[in-house]
């Protein structure tokens, strides 16, 4: 029996660090924010077991976020780093002379404000927001922003994406 996976299920940031070598780059490089803010911008999100609340932290800088990433990391079944202020495009990738949106995982959505792919859902409550919430759209699994007030890329191709590297 072939295991073609359950792509209902979010990968884990664990799992994206390790098997996605460019996201992987783009998340270990400290972003710049552009935009005014008058709160610490950074958001960290941790799920501590399968299954269970999301716990969040908003701290002044990326490199507190990294650090508390790094030691939780092989802890938590998943967290992010998220930013309240300013979304953020996914990973380009450089294919010779090509450029290309890093691949998403099957069955997810680049969150711009989670920085990473997530499993966007229907719901009537959704654990980071108070009370009812607009039923009938889609949001992001973690933060519970709606795509449809994303920005939307073309990204195609297979994840995690491999560059052949041609030899001089
Ligand atoms: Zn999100």
């Amino acid at each position: 029996m072939t295991d073609i996976g359950d792509y209902s299920e979010q990968i884990r940031l664990r799992t994206l660090l390790k098997d996605d070598e460019y996201y992987r780059k783009w998340f270990t490089k400290e972003p710049t924010i552009k935009v005014h803010h008058t709160k610490p911008p950074w958001r960290l999100f941790v799920q501590k077991e399968k299954g269970g609340p999301w716990y969040k932290k908003d701290l002044p800088t990326y490199a507190k976020a990294f650090a508390a990433v790094k030691l939780k990391l092989p802890e938590y079944w998943d967290m992010t780093i998220h930013c309240n202020p300013q979304p953020f495009k996914p990973p380009v990738v450089r294919i010779g002379k090509q450029k290309v949106w890093n691949p998403l995982p099957p069955g997810h959505l680049w969150c711009a404000y989670c920085r990473r792919p997530t499993v966007f859902k229907f719901y009537r409550r959704h654990p980071n927001m108070r009370g009812l919430v607009m039923e009938g759209e889609m949001r992001c699994q973690i933060c519970g922003v709606r795509d449809k007030f994303l920005p939307h890329y073309p990204i195609t191709g297979g994840w995690p994406l491999h560059v052949v590297r041609s030899t001089p």
